[in-house]
Formats: structure tokens, C-alpha cells, sequence
């Protein structure tokens, strides 16, 4: 996992507000950026998983907590390009 702070924002050195940058620097920011954000929703669907399962049938229901499940591993599930 990546320590270095994210800290691309547009316009970045190399593009305009208008554009998109694919400099190899910025796409391994938005990459490591993804890859940070991914794991803390992993980590975030586990934990509404495991609290959830506390919780009364009732609440359970009531909260939607197998709706919220699906979807956010749907969210997670999500494919990615897989051009190199
Ligand atoms: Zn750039």
C-alpha cells in the first residue's frame, strides 16, 4: 500500500483544468488513490457486516442492512479497465 500522500489535483503540471492527465506520475496517483479508496471500503462493508450481525432482526430489516451489503460490494465489484 502506498504512504505517499495524494496530492494530484487538476490542473496538475503537466494538463489544464480541461484535461485529463495521463502523465505515468499523475495515473500512478489516481491508481494508488484508487487502491487506498478500495481497501477502506472493504474495510468499511466489513465493519457494517459484522456490527449488522449484532443487531436485532427487527433493525436489520427495518435499516435495510442485507440491501446496504449488496449494494456496496456491488459498488466494489465495479470492473476496472484492463488496459496496461
Ligand atoms: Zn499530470
Amino acid at each position: 500500500m502506498s504512504s505517499q500522500p495524494f496530492k494530484t489535483g487538476y490542473p496538475c503540471e503537466h494538463a489544464t483544468a480541461s484535461e485529463r492527465c495521463y502523465h505515468p506520475d499523475c495515473v500512478r496517483l489516481w491508481e494508488a488513490e484508487v487502491t487506498r479508496l478500495r481497501e477502506a471500503l472493504t474495510d468499511a462493508i466489513e465493519c457494517v457486516a459484522s456490527w449488522g450481525a449484532y443487531a436485532d432482526d427487527y433493525f436489520k430489516e427495518k435499516w435495510g442492512l442485507e440491501g446496504d451489503l449488496v449494494r456496496l460490494r456491488a459498488a466494489l465489484a465495479v470492473e476496472e479497465p484492463d488496459e496496461q
